[in-house]
């Protein structure tokens, strides 16, 4: 039997990240069975329809009662009282985890409520899409991207060395970080440029109604780019500006100087400047193609 293999799993909140990753598991055999919960019966009715689980319920207690492992794949706002609801229920030497986008809130919510003896290990598989329920999950959306463990100073090694093999079984190479560094490497890597893409399509979207179809139709100039990524879901992404605020407000702060001087730029004419910093983030997109994360 496989290392990554878990007797039982819960996994809370079965939407893009938590029915990709139930595919792993079902794909792999990973887990003897699973749990799935979330509010909504259509949701639950999806994840049954769609074999993501062997059982659903709309109580998290209830799904985390003698599992081996309890996944947390909800929006940030829902952590602290789905801590709080699974707290009691977990067995010793059960493994908690998460997938949330910002690390620091995901410790400071899901931590004061779990009993000794049960292992917390907070994640952040860096891979998506702007899809978001039960329907939007593939397993090999994980396949070749980067898996980010935030472990505690006093985590369970053992615990960890578990949820690198299960990440590493859905294709993914896995590394560790402090959950500070995490947050301010995704700051400006993920969270800003939602940030840019949410206000330029917002502010094409409060342009006069001719201009607005305009925009449609010559999106392929670029703007079309923004729209997928402005595209997706407004609730997680809520939750990653108001959990991971100094950071977004730091790499913010730099890239308003930076927009500045390059408004500057363009009023005095300096093309050399403007050409400078296009090769040198052409260059960027091109190590990124190099190292296939494009
Ligand atoms: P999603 O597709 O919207 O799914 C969220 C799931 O959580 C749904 O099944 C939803 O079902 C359930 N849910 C919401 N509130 C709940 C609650 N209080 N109790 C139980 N279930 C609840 O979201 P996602 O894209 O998978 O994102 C989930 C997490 O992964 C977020 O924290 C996000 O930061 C992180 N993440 C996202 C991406 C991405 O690209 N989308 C990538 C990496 C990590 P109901 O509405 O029926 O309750």
């Amino acid at each position: 039997m496989s290392d990554a293999h878990f007797a039982r799993v819960a996994l809370i909140g079965i939407g893009l990240v938590g029915s990709s990753l139930a595919h792993v598991l079902r794909r792999d055999k990973l887990a003897g069975e699973i749990v799935a919960c979330a509010r909504r019966p259509e949701t639950l009715a999806a994840a049954e329809r769609l074999g993501l689980a062997d059982h659903v319920t709309h109580d998290p207690a209830v799904a985390a009662t003698g599992a081996d492992l309890v996944v947390i794949s909800t929006p940030l706002s829902a952590y602290a009282e789905i801590a709080r609801r699974i707290g009691p229920a977990l067995k010793p030497g059960a493994i908690v985890t998460d997938v949330g986008s910002v690390k620091n809130a995901a410790i400071r919510d899901v931590a004061p409520s779990l009993p000794a003896g049960v292992h917390f290990v907070p994640g952040h598989p860096v891979a998506g899409t702007e899809h978001s329920g039960p329907e939007a999950g593939f397993a090999e959306m994980f396949h070749d991207r980067w898996c980010i463990l935030t472990p505690l100073p006093d985590g369970d090694a053992g615990a960890l060395d578990k949820m690198t093999r299960l990440w590493q079984s859905a294709g993914m190479k896995v590394v560790t970080m402090d959950a500070a560094h995490h947050d301010m490497v995704l700051a400006i890597t993920s969270h800003l440029p939602h940030l840019i893409a949410y206000t330029i399509v917002g502010t094409a979207t409060d342009l006069e109604d001719t201009l607005k179809s305009e925009v449609i139709k010559f999106s392929a100039g670029g703007f079309r780019d923004f729209t997928r990524i402005a595209a997706s879901d407004p609730v997680m992404w809520r939750d990653v500006f108001l959990n991971n605020r100094e950071a977004v407000l730091e790499m913010l702060q730099r890239f308003t100087e930076d927009l500045t001087a390059l408004q500057r730029a363009i009023r005095w004419g300096e093309g050399e400047k403007l050409e400078d910093l296009f090769t040198r983030t052409r260059a960027i997109r091109r190590s990124i193609i190099e190292a296939k994360q494009a």
